[in-house]
């Protein structure tokens, strides 16, 4: 059991968690400090959480070694699995919870995290089944050698996580990592310190063994550039700003440490003259504002074909009317508050930079003033037109709910802009003609392009970036393979070996 002191759980009260999981057991930072975690739709603290320091790091790498090294890489991957479907289970029953959690610390509406956690559970449950399937291969050679590989955990892995999705990118990389056999430290944001502590409770409650898993809230530049630098860890399995990927890869360079990253995006969201209207208006809109514009893969860029522009442009227009922006614990709200303070000054001044690039304002553009919201971090839905992809809103990832609507004339010119961009993570494209549909598709440079359609993401199906959007991939079939290594046995059916220096 937990031993977290939670203070009442009312909205005027602050929740208190002072300790971090290392070993099985819950610690006071060595190093660390107590700090507000502030809720964004009030902005007002609403938990006390801890942030450990790099001392706290080094004990929780030194747990995870251990237990590495103990039972846990030995242990069969059907009694892994178990593990999992347990704390699966268990994760699921706590769905109604964690969703309220999440949605202080981030300010996504609980209706979508409780969508999101219930998907999560299925996330949970494809890791287990894949816990027992890491097969090597026999290669054939001839009867003088029997050669075959075997996979086996990477070892020690440190799980950084951004403050957009917490839950989501926490489980694509614990539940891989767990599932292949590896021992993981967890460092959640700064920003949104609090579901992973949580989730560790659940993990303790299902039997998940002593150092297995641990978790160390902190700020980046202490707590997250010492798992970086770390030379007991092997891998690092990251989420977050391309930047920050950079900084890791020169730090993780003395022991040649391993990494994923699934990072930033600036998502073409192509419509053809021919596309099927009313379906692409719904599914651009949604993704220009869903989860206020915090996510990587949604379609920030909107290109649209000529004779289609202005009305395209008037659809916008309209749909911004009806999104209710409000209080993420009410059901019926479409669209919270920008996870944090920064976010929110962030995303103001790019539609003062979309306004001095000389784009058209099209509705939007301001903070939500209004009584009840003006606390928060709201941020009126946006549409900015007459958009060129020099401007700085349609290069850099923005992370509010600004959509940048572009014309272009063609396929040629669709292309040409799409893929005029550092990023490669997501793209989407909306045509009638088949023969368009997958020769524009072949063409974009993007890990995962979806054609009359958005958003679609499954446990299933691989993810991840092209360019500067990352390094490997996460989730289907394969993906354990980012936390094994291969290692290639060799052995001599006479065991003969001749003196070479007769
Ligand atoms: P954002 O800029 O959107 O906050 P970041 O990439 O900076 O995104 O943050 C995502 C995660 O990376 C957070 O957990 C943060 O603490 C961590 N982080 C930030 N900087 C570093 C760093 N230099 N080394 C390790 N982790 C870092």
């Amino acid at each position: 059991m937990s031993n977290q002191s939670f203070a009442p759980a009312s909205d005027t009260s602050l929740r208190r968690y002072e300790h971090l999981y290392i070993d099985g057991e819950w610690v006071k930072p060595l190093d660390g400090e107590l700090i507000e975690s502030i809720d964004p739709a009030t902005g007002k603290p609403w938990a006390i959480a801890p942030m450990g320091g790099p001392q706290d790091i080094d004990r929780a790498v030194a747990a995870a070694r251990q237990a590495f090294n103990g039972p846990w890489r030995r242990m069969p991957g059907h009694e892994r699995a178990a593990l999992l479907r347990r704390f699966a289970d268990l994760f699921s029953a706590a769905i109604p919870e964690l969703a309220v959690i999440e949605s202080r610390d981030n300010g996504n509406l609980v209706r979508e995290h409780r969508a999101s956690l219930t998907a999560q559970v299925q996330w949970y449950q494809w890791f287990a089944s894949l816990a027992d399937k890491a097969q090597g291969t026999t290669i054939p050679i001839d009867d003088s050698v029997h050669a075959f590989t075997t996979r086996v955990p990477i070892g020690v892995v440190g799980a950084i996580i951004p403050w957009n999705a917490p839950l989501l990118a926490t489980c694509l990389k614990i539940g891989a990592a767990l599932a292949a056999g590896c021992a993981v430290v967890v460092k959640p944001a700064e920003q949104t310190p609090v579901s992973a502590l949580e989730l560790a409770r659940l993990m303790h409650e299902a039997g998940i063994p002593p150092g297995v898993f641990n978790v160390v809230p902190g700020f980046g530049r202490t707590a997250g550039a010492h798992l970086v630098k770390h030379p007991d860890v092997n891998k690092i399995s990251f989420t977050g700003a391309s930047q920050t990927a950079k900084h890791m890869v020169r730090d993780g360079a003395e022991n040649l440490k391993r990494f994923t990253f699934e990072l930033g995006g600036k998502a073409p969201h192509i419509i053809f003259a021919d596309a099927d209207l009313d379906n692409a208006i719904n599914a651009a809109t949604a993704s220009a504002w869903r989860l206020t514009g915090q996510s990587c893969a949604l379609g920030s860029r909107v290109l649209v074909e000529r004779p289609i522009y202005d009305r395209v442009v008037d659809a916008f227009r309209t749909r911004a009317k009806s999104v209710r922006v409000g209080l993420p614990s009410v059901d019926t709200n479409h669209m919270g508050p920008q996870a944090h303070e920064e976010q929110l000054r962030k995303t103001l001044s790019y539609i003062e930079f979309g306004k001095q690039d000389g784009a058209e304002l099209i509705t939007g553009g301001s903070r939500v003033l209004t009584p009840a919201l003006a606390p928060g971090y709201f941020v009126e839905p946006t549409v900015f037109a007459g958009v060129t992809n020099r401007m700085r809103i349609a290069r850099d990832e923005i992370f509010g709910p600004v959509a940048s609507l572009i014309p272009f004339d063609g396929e040629d010119e669709a292309v040409a802009i799409a893929n005029d961009t550092p990023y490669g993570l997501t793209a989407g494209l909306w045509t009638r003609d088949v023969g368009r549909a997958h020769r524009v598709s072949n063409r974009i440079e993007a890990g995962m392009v979806w054609v009359n359609t958005y958003s679609f993401l499954r446990w299933s199906t691989p993810y991840g970036g092209f360019k500067v959007s990352g390094w490997g991939r996460e989730n289907g079939i394969h993906a354990l393979d980012p936390y094994l290594e291969t290692r290639t046995t060799v052995i001599s059916t006479s065991g003969q070996f001749p003196n070479l220096y007769t």
